[in-house]
């Protein structure tokens, strides 16, 4: 047991009457804390020694801007025009032989690239371009980004992963939960993510759905007093108009079971451009609402990103960070580490960890749900615990979201004890309650 005790001290300077209150830590204690620094300072000594390698946005912003000025004059761009989202839509990159005037590609990857273009639609934005290594093909964010011939390769697997037709009680809704549920706006993005997992709603044209699919949407919403919290999605919700998304928020902020609103995005991380003053300034006027964006790599946290949040969370807007396990990206416990720490520093708040799921055309980015766990385990303790996410696999069927921990509560039931594992690896017994204490029912 501890023999630290509270002491008042008289304060040092100016004769104040005011105390402050010191722990006094014996000397044997202060070993004891000691030799126990030591000890949970080495249980993360293998991140410790990597941490400063791992590429981030931050460290490689100079390159950053020598792919900008090189982008530009492949597109005929000013700076300008760099900051402008529509310009960035307007040249969007999607034809193989500008590609291979950014980053450097073989004959033989042009002819692949359009042979899985020919199956899949691609097109990335020039700012993502610019966080491109254009000598490495693996760089994280070219694998996300550039058509890869294994797309074609594995043609057996599901098209349609949200099983909409079992959950879409009304045009454009998908509903799984008892409390909320999705309006899927429109289909279009800023660039077409190589692991999307609605690919099949992609397809190779922006759809603009019409007005009238969109109020029988919120009809619906109005209707089912029990849905307190809508989530709008496509494709990309930031991919709609200011005026289009501010049609559909105050139609929402006029029903009074709507609690809060959720925008799905990767905007803030692909294109942070579309963060406008004029769109936050909008979506300030709908409080609350929560953005979930996705970032997969260090890489992608970038000052740009770091701007874009800060103008969206000073409008009152809450981001978080919805992650997807890609193999070859993102499955290592130190890169993830890194990512969810850096996430933190921009204040985007982690929030899941999703494995892959089996669709069409991204078997290839599948990492087993091992890889999934691991990392858990290697954050929680290790790190923050506002950076650890839940690591979520989508249960088949359309039947949501499924939670997977890695197991801390060993033995539930040993006469009034529990066994419990810490992050740390000790294997420890835990005084539980079989029943209330002090008889508290009772009382009552
Ligand atoms: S932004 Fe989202 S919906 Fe659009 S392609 Fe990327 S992962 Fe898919």
């Amino acid at each position: 047991m501890s023999t630290a005790k509270r002491v008042d001290e008289p304060s040092q300077k100016g004769g104040s009457k005011k105390h402050f209150k010191q722990v006094e830590v014996s000397k044997k204690d202060r070993s004891i804390a000691m030799a126990r620094s030591a000890e949970v300072k080495n249980l993360d000594r293998d991140y410790f020694a990597v941490k400063d390698s791992i590429p981030t946005g931050f460290k490689l912003h100079g390159q950053y801007l020598e792919a900008r000025k090189r982008i530009l004059g492949v597109l005929g761009g000013t700076e300008e025009n760099w900051n402008s989202y529509l310009w960035q839509l307007k040249n969007r990159i999607g034809d193989v032989g500008v590609l291979a005037r950014i980053i450097n590609l073989s004959d033989e990857e042009i002819a692949r690239i359009r042979r899985a273009g020919a199956h899949y639609r691609w097109g990335i934005s020039p700012y993502y371009a610019s966080l491109m290594d254009p000598e490495d093909k693996r760089c994280p964010v070219r694998r996300q980004a550039v058509p890869s011939i294994r797309e074609v390769q594995d043609a057996s697997e599901v098209r349609d992963p949200m099983i909409i037709k079992y959950n879409s009680p009304a045009p454009l809704i998908s509903r799984l939960y008892p409390d909320r549920l999705i309006i899927n706006v429109t289909n279009a993005c800023s660039m077409f993510c190589r692991h999307c997992l609605r690919r099949k709603d992609i397809e190779f044209k922006d759809v603009t759905y019409p007005k009238k699919m969109i109020d029988e949407a919120i009809h619906y919403v109005r209707e089912n007093e029990e849905i307190r919290d809508v989530l709008l999605t496509g494709g990309d919700a930031l991919a709609l108009s200011d005026k289009q998304l501010d049609y559909i928020l105050t139609r929402l902020d006029k029903i009074p079971h709507v609690e809060i609103k959720r925008l799905g995005s990767r905007m803030p991380c692909v294109l942070p451009q579309r963060i406008t003053p004029e769109l936050c300034r909008m979506l300030g006027d709908h409080d609350p609402i929560y953005l979930n964006t996705q970032f997969n790599h260090p890489k992608e946290v970038t000052p740009e990103a770091r701007e874009a949040v800060d103008r969206l969370t000073r409008s009152g807007v809450v981001v978080r960070d919805q992650t997807v396990l890609l193999r070859g990206i993102n499955n290592n416990p130190h890169i993830m580490k890194k990512l969810m720490q850096e996430l933190l520093r921009i204040k985007v708040a982690p929030y899941y960890i999703f494995n892959c799921k089996k669709v069409e055309g991204i078997r290839h980015f599948r990492a087993p749900i091992a890889d999934g766990l691991n990392i858990i385990e290697h954050l929680r303790g290790y790190t923050s615990g506002m950076a650890v996410p839940t690591f979520i696999i989508t249960a088949p069927e359309g039947r949501g979201k499924t939670p997977i921990y890695p197991q801390y509560y060993l033995n539930p039931d040993m006469n009034g004890e529990a066994l419990i594992r810490t992050w740390g690896g000790h294997v420890l017994h835990y005084e539980d309650e079989h029943v209330a204490p002090f008889g508290f029912e009772e009382e009552e």
